[in-house]
């Protein structure tokens, strides 16, 4: 605990002796990802600095109300004229466990700049000049949070509805057994500084298009359970979001439905990005760690939350992972 103080400090002081500042984080940015560079950059440009947020992806719908000065770019999608002439002194790592999570916005890191990395993935591959990575935080918005707090500032209710957003969503709603007494008793400052859980949870979770929940018709329909009982998958082929009129941009979270039956322990999200590739997201109860499980097709992520891409279609990603969890069960 005294060891992150420290590390805080020396990360306020490092703040204070640079102009130029990116934030950035892993690819196809989170919830927890969102709030959290929001909040920092809410907290850097007070202090007068001169910041940027670059992600490689887009910003998922259910997130967009939180970036109403759309502070966030999308490294594919950034105007020619609005090039990356810009030279950070320090660039912000956040809830990113390796440079290579970041995908093509690692270009964009000047070799010369001082990294601080901010995460609380286990595998963390402490690449930063500075490395404030606590496993034990239930989201990154609960680090930054702290880092805020250590400094005194004055947070707004913006930002307090940012840090609540990225504690909630990777909490999914306070109920996986990250949410500690003391995160709970965080998001209850974040009330008082003016966070509101009733028009978060609502933008967040009940906002969807007539279009995305025929969509979800289909794809429960279409629900596969194996292994017993244990192993529940959900699947989204390549035709299906557009045979429905739905935008990628509001296909997160559908990865949730795949621990909705009861008796399930691994859950799982097959999505067709390309031809030849799919993504697979996982998911459990506690018991089983999925995070080994991705690291074995090169992904990663917590043990409750981990996921890897692979270089197959549809059926054949979907053979190679089910007799994985068969030989690890
Ligand atoms: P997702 O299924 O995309 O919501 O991701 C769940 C968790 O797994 C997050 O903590 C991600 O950072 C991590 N994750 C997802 N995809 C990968 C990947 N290809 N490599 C490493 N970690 C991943
Ligand atoms: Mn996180």
């Amino acid at each position: 605990m005294r060891m992150m103080k420290k590390t805080i400090e020396k990360i306020l002081d490092l703040i204070e002796s640079t102009q130029r500042i990116l934030i950035t984080s892993h690819r196809d940015p989170d919830g927890d990802s969102i709030g959290s560079q929001l909040a920092l950059d809410g907290f850097l440009r007070s202090l007068a600095k001169t910041t940027r947020i670059v992600n490689q992806g887009c910003l998922p719908l259910r997130y967009v109300f939180l970036d109403p000065q759309k502070r966030i770019e999308n490294f594919n999608s950034v105007p020619k004229e609005k090039n990356f002439n810009f030279k950070p002194g320090v660039v912000f790592v956040l809830e990113c466990p390796s440079l290579d999570r970041l995908g093509e916005v690692k270009k964009i890191v000047p070799a010369e700049s001082r990294l601080i990395n901010i995460d609380h993935h286990p595998d963390n591959e402490m690449f930063g000049t500075l490395n404030y990575v606590d496993p034990k935080a239930p989201a990154v918005g609960e680090m930054i949070y702290s880092l805020l707090k250590e400094y005194g500032f004055a947070i707004s209710p913006m930002m307090a509805n940012q840090i609540y957003a990225a504690i909630l969503t990777d909490t999914g709603r306070f109920g996986y057994s990250n949410a500690s007494a003391r995160c709970l008793s965080n998001c209850a400052e974040l009330i008082r500084l003016g966070a509101d859980p009733k028009i978060l949870t609502e933008k967040i979770y009940f906002n969807h298009s007539l279009a995305f929940l025929r969509l979800l018709g289909t794809i429960l329909q279409r629900l596969e359970v194996k292994n017993g009982g244990k192993t529940c998958s959900v699947t989204i082929d390549r035709n299906l979001l557009s045979e429905f009129g739905v935008n990628n941009k509001e296909i997160e979270g559908i990865v949730d439905y795949s621990l909705f039956l009861g008796g399930v322990e691994i859950g799982l999200l097959f999505t067709e990005t390309e031809k030849g590739k799919t993504k697979v997201s996982l998911r459990s109860h506690n018991a089983f760690d999925v995070s080994k499980l991705a690291k074995i097709f090169g992904g990663g992520g917590h043990k409750n939350a981990a996921g890897c891409t692979l270089n197959y279609d549809l059926a054949k990603a979907k053979k190679v992972i089910f007799d994985q969890i068969l030989k690890f069960s």
